[in-house]
């Protein structure tokens, strides 16, 4: 049996590595618009957790299989339609993620310095799409959002180099930052802090910084939430001290705002404040020069594949006949890579149970399309010469450097220019 899947993130690589246990002698090509695969592993876990990004080894093992084929640079409604696939495989399956950032639809959200996580954090993670955003004399930011990415953006913006030595952020990237006059973080939820989504291990590494330090805003909120763990972290965060004194050697303020939501964003030509209405109605004002709002994402239609309300209907992973889908794309953007796993299984089942071998081409029909149309995709060699060579230029204090445009991708991995 010819299987595609489309995207190499965590649900891509376990679907992959499910279908080999379930269906014996299948072909299976993993198709990913980028050169380099991993999805979010690569481009959004936070670039100091090298603890989690390390999961890439394990889905490495499942690209380099000899029944796995890596289609690297070629995009699905770019280089080749969602019906040519099904032409040439006898199943297809999306695992495309839910790559853009859900909005808030609140007035001033196109002001520059406002700025949605998905894209703020594919650019500190070197994403070859990213668009630099405004980082200048940024003295105060304001990360809208309960969960875990609102905790990765405000670390890293809050570590000082040494803090960020064996990460792979890249060296301009942490002299910018380093380079920013920042003296507050605030972090601000629409619910309370028994509601927040963070998990206690990210929240108390906030406590463990050196130059920033965690304020709760209102104390009394606390006394008042139900006790779970994470109301626990942040209490020991108040037990700390709950103001900044002059002793005080850390100069920046993580601050936790709950009972806030968002209004407006406000400046001219360039935001300056966010503005948030509390619980009795009142409004209240933050200063900010950034603004990162980390409250989802949805995702982006596939040739005549279009997602409802951010991800793909399905009834079991099955989007139609022979077309199947898998993690995020599957069911919105939410659970960790291992959630993507239990997923992939489910998936692979329905698949190995409804599809069987029509005799099609798999990758020789896609090859022989993509060679007709000039494009320029690699396989699993040309990945690992672009991983090598990432590796071999990271010097001393980082993992890697990793290569931020597509063209230095190719070249690295062998490929003639254009
Ligand atoms: C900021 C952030 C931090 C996170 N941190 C953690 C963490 O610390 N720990 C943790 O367990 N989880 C974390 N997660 C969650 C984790 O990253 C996701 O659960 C997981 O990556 C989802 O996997 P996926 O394969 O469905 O999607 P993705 O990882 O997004 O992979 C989708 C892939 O599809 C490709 N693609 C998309 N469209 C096309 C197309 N048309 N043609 C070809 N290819 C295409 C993309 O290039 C990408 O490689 C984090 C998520 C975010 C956003």
């Amino acid at each position: 049996m010819k299987i595609a899947i489309v995207g190499s993130g965590p649900a891509g690589c376990y679907l992959a590595d499910q279908l080999l246990r379930l269906v014996p002698g299948c072909a299976i090509d993993v198709i990913d618009r980028l050169p380099v695969p991993f999805g979010l592993v690569r481009y959004g876990v936070a670039p100091d957790h090298q603890a989690t990004k390390s999961v890439s080894r394990i889905l490495d093992r499942t690209l380099a299989h000899k029944q796995v084929n890596f289609f690297g640079n070629v995009e699905v409604g770019r280089d080749v339609t969602l019906e040519q696939l099904l032409s040439f495989y006898d199943a297809v399956a999306l695992a495309t993620g839910a790559q853009r950032d859900r909005r808030l639809g609140i007035p001033g959200e196109n002001l520059p310095g406002v700025i949605g996580s998905g894209s703020f954090v594919a650019w500190y993670n070197g994403h070859p799409d990213a668009k630099i955003p405004p980082i200048e004399n940024i003295k105060s930011v304001v990360v809208i959002g309960n969960g875990n990415v609102a905790i990765d953006v405000a670390r890293v913006l809050a570590k000082e180099p040494s803090e960020l030595a064996g990460s792979d952020l890249s060296h301009d990237i942490t002299q910018l930052l380093a380079a920013q006059p920042l003296r507050e973080i605030h972090i601000v939820g629409r619910r309370g802090p028994a509601d927040a989504k963070f998990t206690p291990h990210e929240l108390a590494e906030l406590g463990n910084l050196k130059r920033a330090k965690p304020f709760i805003a209102d104390p009394e909120e606390l006394e008042k939430a139900d006790a779970t763990p994470i109301v626990g972290v942040l209490e020991k965060f108040l037990e700390n001290g709950n103001c900044q004194d002059s002793n005080e050697q850390r100069s920046v303020s993580v601050v936790f705002h709950f009972y806030l939501a968002p209004v407006a964003f406000v400046g001219y030509g360039r935001l300056q404040a966010v503005k948030f209405r509390a619980k009795d109605g009142k409004e209240v004002e933050i200063a900010a020069d950034l603004a990162v709002t980390c409250i989802g994402y949805e995702s982006l239609p596939c040739c005549t594949a279009k997602p409802v309300d951010g991800k793909f209907a399905n009834a079991d992973g099955k989007i139609d006949e022979r077309l199947y889908v898998v993690g995020w794309a599957k069911r919105g953007p939410s659970g960790v890579i291992a959630s993507s796993r239990s997923d992939a299984q489910l998936v692979a089942k329905k698949i190995a149970e409804d599809v069987s071998d029509g005799g099609r081409r798999g990758g020789e029909g896609l090859r022989e399309h993509l060679q007709s149309k000039n494009a320029r995709f690699l396989d699993h060699t040309g990945w690992k010469r672009i991983n090598d060579a990432e590796v071999a230029r990271a010097g001393e204090h980082r993992c890697r450097e990793k290569f931020c445009s597509v063209e230095e991708m190719l070249e690295a991995s062998g490929k003639s220019p254009s």
